[in-house]
């Protein structure tokens, strides 16, 4: 048997981690087993859907690297064969038109709440005959009145319905829109998807939608309903506690290999391993290992991933992810240093791509203002001499590089008979505005020779007016 799952957002909004979760658990299931991951955008609901969320769905699940074999798929391109599915049913006897107006359900509904019964249809019209002509209706599935239905879960194990205590569901509305239930049951079936990974909210429409499909002849698949996340205060993961959406991720800086490592583990792990690349988890990750019950987000152990992903990934790629960061800030890495060697200095110091964007600006743009404090304590009168030495040697370098750099640095230390730092640390403050950065002979290679002398020429000027300003 050939694996086939499938994610199917509602496009109702952004990405959400739980959300986007569950693409995960499905996608990796699909990779694991060589099978094919389906997309499918539930976006019968014309009110609530959005083509902007469509757009937010495919832009994170891109982002997350979460590819898609087949799709995406909309369930408004296929109406026509839910309605045929729907007049198949009614055909075969196995649904049936319901007129009952509104007041007759609201009636029947206060009955059973007052009979402290759990409200459900009554099957009022099950027998009735089809009304001649164009009276409002909704059409119903019959639900087998009884018997049990058994939802063998791979989390939650096995999970039994009774029957008796289904509706009958309604599958089109009464302007002969399908449903929710009957949409799921036709695409899963149409897409011959084999599990059905997602959000155990669902769990209680399974029942529902195995009766469906077997009204239909069709083979259920394997379901596997995945906990929901909590926040750290135990009530379900939203928006109060902090970002949830996908983009909110990407746009704070976090590279997308953390964001999935950290969603695998929530509810899922393998031993005491906490790192796994793609592969890793294509290795060992099975779903009938995700835990059954509810996970708590925790945002501190997602940075320490982020740090540790941008420590340890090449170069190269995350130099890709910080551009677009620098070009939000209004910086062209083009027109400076080789941005995957500004990535190796800054690797190991910054916490997130936004951090490591806006410490690199100065390797990319002239600033206007030092630090205030970094200025007033290194660039004053008694470091003129030998800053003006060290540009003299810097200018007559032969070889613009770290290591004939970090000399000059020496010996002017040693021509001035001053500590190394009282000499490298002014020269930081003079070329990148701040007092810290990156050690200072690779900072300065990146920054350029010209642009260097050019920043030590203004630093100069600024300590002699400094020094003019306390003289007069
Ligand atoms: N469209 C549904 C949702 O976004 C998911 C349906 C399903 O996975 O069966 O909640």
């Amino acid at each position: 048997m050939t694996i086939r799952t499938r994610f199917a957002p509602s496009p109702t909004g952004y990405l959400h981690v739980g959300g986007a979760r569950t693409a995960l658990f499905s996608w990796l299931y699909a990779r694991k087993h060589g099978g094919t991951f389906v997309l499918r955008i539930e976006d019968t609901d014309a009110e609530r859907s959005t083509v902007d969320s469509i757009n937010a769905i495919l832009e994170g699940m891109t982002w997350l690297g979460l590819d898609y074999d087949e799709g995406p798929f909309f369930q408004t391109d296929r109406f026509e064969r839910y309605g045929a599915i729907i007049a198949r049913l009614l055909d075969e006897g196995k649904a049936y038109r319901c007129y009952c107006s509104k007041e007759r359900l609201d009636a029947l509904r206060a009955e059973q709440m007052a009979r402290k019964e759990k409200p459900r249809y009554d099957g009022h019209c099950r027998h009735l005959k089809d009304q001649p002509g164009e009276v409002s209706h909704v059409v119903r599935f019959q639900n087998p009145a009884d018997g049990v239905v058994v939802v063998e879960d791979l989390i939650r194990g096995k999970v039994v319905f009774q029957n008796n205590e289904l509706d009958d569901l309604i599958i089109a509305r009464s302007d002969g829109t399908p449903t929710y239930n009957l949409t799921v049951v036709v695409d899963d079936m149409d897409m011959e998807i084999t599990h059905v990974i997602r959000g155990d909210d669902h769990l209680n429409n399974s029942p529902r939608q195995i009766n469906i499909l077997q009204a239909l002849e069709g083979t259920p698949p394997v379901y596997a309903h995945v906990p929901m996340i909590l926040g750290e205060d135990g009530k379900r993961l939203s928006k109060r506690h902090g970002a949830v959406s996908v983009m909110q991720y990407h746009d704070a800086g976090f590279l997308p290999e953390a964001l999935l490592n950290y969603l695998v583990r929530l509810g899922w792990s393998h031993g005491d391993q906490e790192i796994f690349s793609v592969d890793e988890m294509y290795q060992h990750f099975d779903i009938v290992d995700v835990n059954n019950s509810a996970s708590t987000f925790n945002p501190s152990k997602l940075s320490w991933l982020n740090q540790h992903y941008l420590k340890e990934c090449d170069p190269a790629h995350v130099a890709h992810h910080l551009s677009s960061h620098l070009g939000r800030l209004g910086i062209d890495p083009a027109q400076g240093p080789e941005l995957v060697e500004v990535v190796k200095a800054q690797q190991e110091r910054a916490k997130t791509l936004v951090e490591m964007a806006e410490t690199s600006i100065y390797f990319y743009k002239d600033f206007d203002e030092y630090d205030d404090k970094a200025a007033k304590k290194n660039l004053k009168p008694g470091v003129l001499e030998p800053l003006a030495g060290l540009r003299d040697r810097l200018s007559e370098l032969s070889q613009w590089a770290a290591a004939p750099i970090h000399q000059a640095i020496i010996d002017t230390a040693e021509a001035f008979d001053v500590k190394m730092g009282k000499i490298a640390q002014p020269l930081r403050v003079a070329i990148t505005g701040g007092a810290s950065s990156p050690s200072i002979d690779i900072t300065a290679q990146l920054i350029g020779r010209e642009r260097t002398l050019q920043r030590l020429d203004k630093a100069l000027k600024y300590i002699k007016d400094r020094e003019d300003a306390t003289q007069s």
